[in-house]
């Protein structure tokens, strides 16, 4: 019967005999990656933001759209992330959105524009992870439920990844003093991985939808720099390194190089996967604390 069906959907024009692959269409290269280990060979991920994309106040095309309306489920990570996301899904028409980071307890920004809301990177967090992941194990298999099994292991072993990625840096970073233990970067995009990590933060702007610091906050940052006798600040892949690097250049800091946070690189570059994000960010902090 199965097969009957397949070879009357390849009559049809439905394409190869995979029909029964289902399609995620996610907002940004994180997400996709997380849901490509989870559904395996039973989902096609895309991502509607390109890797190294800024993803706040992404502008989305006719194409974005049209590769949208015919997905089985589309996966956003809500918390005020994607700005233009409302106002995109609403012209998708019968297609489920999930919320991927339903369920994490949110940290709020405080300071700035943005005083008050939830910071929306909490996949940076490798306990909060963990929900992403059972969310979209939940979407999966409630869509696709005769695999869900496999779905559920994916999840179980692809967690336990998470969790020891940080090991590393968790071990670097024990041997640095409690006043050096501060995470210094261009966006405030590190507040969960910062509570986790035991650093205290500052930044430049709260979120890259307005991807410049003003001139009070840019004071402040040098002041408590130089006040606390921080020496490092960092920058994101996604953004220009040049407001850090001339916070640096004014404290006599040093420029510690690029995190990733928002996106993944490409399939060639330093972090194609979200272990490889978590691993390479959180092992150029701990190298550039430990100096
Ligand atoms: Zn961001």
């Amino acid at each position: 019967m199965r097969a009957i069906l397949l070879v009357l959907l390849a009559c049809l024009g439905a394409g190869p005999v995979q029909a029964d692959v289902k399609k995620a269409v996610t907002t940004f290269t994180v997400i996709a990656d997380m849901a490509r280990n989870v559904g395996g060979e039973h989902w096609e991920v895309v991502s509607i933001t390109r890797p190294g994309a800024e993803i706040h106040n992404y502008s989305p095309t006719p194409r974005d759209i049209v590769a949208a309306r015919d997905a089985d489920v589309i996966l956003w990570n809500g918390l005020n992330l994607e700005l233009w996301f409302e106002k995109f899904f609403a012209r998708l028409r019968d297609v489920p959105g999930v919320v991927v980071s339903e369920g994490v307890e949110p940290i709020s920004i405080s300071s700035g524009p943005y005083d008050g809301k939830p910071n929306p990177h909490a996949w940076m967090s490798p306990a909060s992870a963990a929900v992403y992941v059972d969310n979209i194990r939940d979407a999966f298999s409630e869509l696709d439920p005769e695999n869900a099994g496999e779905f559920a292991a994916n999840a179980e072993s692809y967690k336990e990844e998470i969790r020891a990625a940080l090991a590393p840096a968790r071990e670097a970073l024990s041997g640095v003093p409690e006043g050096g233990r501060w995470l210094v970067t261009s966006e405030g995009a590190f507040s969960y991985l910062a509570r986790d990590l035991g650093l205290k933060e500052l930044y430049l702007w709260p979120i890259n939808a307005d991807a410049r610091g003003t001139p009070k906050r840019m004071r402040d940052v040098i002041d408590t720099m130089r006040a606390e006798g921080i020496r490092v600040i960092f920058s994101e892949s996604t953004v220009s390194p040049d407001p850090a690097r001339r916070v640096a250049a004014e404290t006599g800091a040093a420029y510690g190089g690029v995190l990733y946070v928002d996106s993944l690189s490409a399939a060639d570059g330093p972090v194609p996967t979200y272990l490889d994000l978590l691993r390479v960010t959180t092992e150029t902090i701990a190298s550039g604390l430990a100096e």
